[in-house]
């Protein structure tokens, strides 16, 4: 990283230690050019990413938003609670380990479908002409000759 006196991007870790109970690291830094020292502190972000809604404007990720989704598809259909948590906290996950902070709300659909595909073909058909709004029914049919592939 760049030495935040001279800029320079030549500086090198002197040290480097666990803190915060092994949940962060702190690295002493030496500048190569101005030999001044800095502490930088790494942690894992694990924050779930903000959503970038398709007008553009962004809102935090609403987990409910999302189950009421799943749950709405999966509706009379035998996939236990269990399942829909499981894949729930399988999405949050993804989303997390894109190590983005903001994405696009097209991926948690795409996401969610992926579970859902696994979970019970007939709600992720369910979903996926609510989510892709199939402008025609050829788009809708190719996604059914997909799932028998
Ligand atoms: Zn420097």
């Amino acid at each position: 990283m760049h030495c935040p006196f001279c800029y320079t991007e030549e500086t090198k870790v002197i040290d480097s230690r666990l803190v915060s109970d092994g949940y962060q690291v702190r690295r002493r830094r030496e500048c190569g050019k101005c030999h001044e020292r800095f502490t930088t502190f790494e942690t894992a972000e694990l924050i779930v990413p903000k959503i970038i809604k398709n007008d553009g404007t962004r809102e935090p990720f609403n987990e409910d938003k999302l189950r009421l989704g799943i749950q709405h598809a999966l509706e009379k259909r035998p996939v236990s609670a269990d399942q829909i948590e499981e894949a729930i906290s399988h999405i949050i996950l993804r989303l997390r380990s894109t190590g983005e902070r903001e994405v696009p709300s097209k991926l948690v659909g795409k996401l969610a479908m992926e579970e859902l595909k696994r979970l019970d073909k007939v709600a992720y058909i369910r979903f996926a002409s609510v989510y892709l709004s199939f402008d025609n029914i050829t788009q809708f049919t190719t996604e059914i000759e997909n799932l028998r592939d």
